[in-house]
């Protein structure tokens, strides 16, 4: 087989097995016996096209340029230092829970790179999102526990003693806020 063989026999294999996991080496292998191509010098051809493919490397950039900048636009939402301004507008619940949040924005702020992103209701319950890699990941979920746990006995409206409940769907409320509904 010449050497333009081998390239046309590669390109063959590339086209029958677009997906990166396609292209294992016993896949590779196999092409090579059936085309009767020296199996290094298969992989090799194909791994050398796969690497050239602009279109293959412009996506990946595209993917990396994008990845990066969601998660330069989450750091830049995140609040780290407590400053409850900022975090006001991402309580995505009920004005009967927002003091809860206040302070748990504030505790989230005594631990270093800890930064609150938002809370939403989720089965009539807390759940917050926030930014953190560090080492005290239990103490953050201890925090967040702690203000999930409130949350649950606290009227999503007024922040009267309350009760999850399901009516159509599952929520906290006091008394007076479940026979308003
Ligand atoms: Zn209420």
């Amino acid at each position: 087989m010449t050497d333009h063989e081998a390239n046309e026999w590669a390109k063959a294999f590339l086209d029958f097995h677009p997906l990166p996991e396609q292209r294992t080496p016993d896949a590779i292998e196999a092409w090579a016996d059936m085309g009767k191509v020296n199996r290094e010098e298969m992989s090799a051809v194909i791994q050398k096209m796969v690497d050239s493919r602009p279109a293959d490397s412009a996506k990946r950039a595209q993917l990396q340029a994008a990845h990066d900048r969601m998660v330069e636009a989450r750091r830049r939402a995140a609040v780290y230092d407590g400053d409850l301004d900022r975090s006001r507008p991402a309580y995505y619940v009920g004005p009967g829970w927002h003091a809860i949040l206040d302070d748990l924005v504030r505790e989230f702020a005594e631990i270093e790179g800890l930064g609150f992103l938002s809370a939403h209701e989720k089965f009539g319950g807390l759940r917050v999102t926030y930014l953190y890699e560090g080492d005290r990941q239990e103490d953050v979920e201890a925090i967040v526990k702690r203000a999930s746990d409130r949350c649950l006995v606290s009227c999503w409206y007024c922040s009267q003693p309350g009760k999850m409940n399901q009516d159509r769907w599952w929520r906290v409320r006091c008394d007076e806020h479940w026979s308003a509904e």
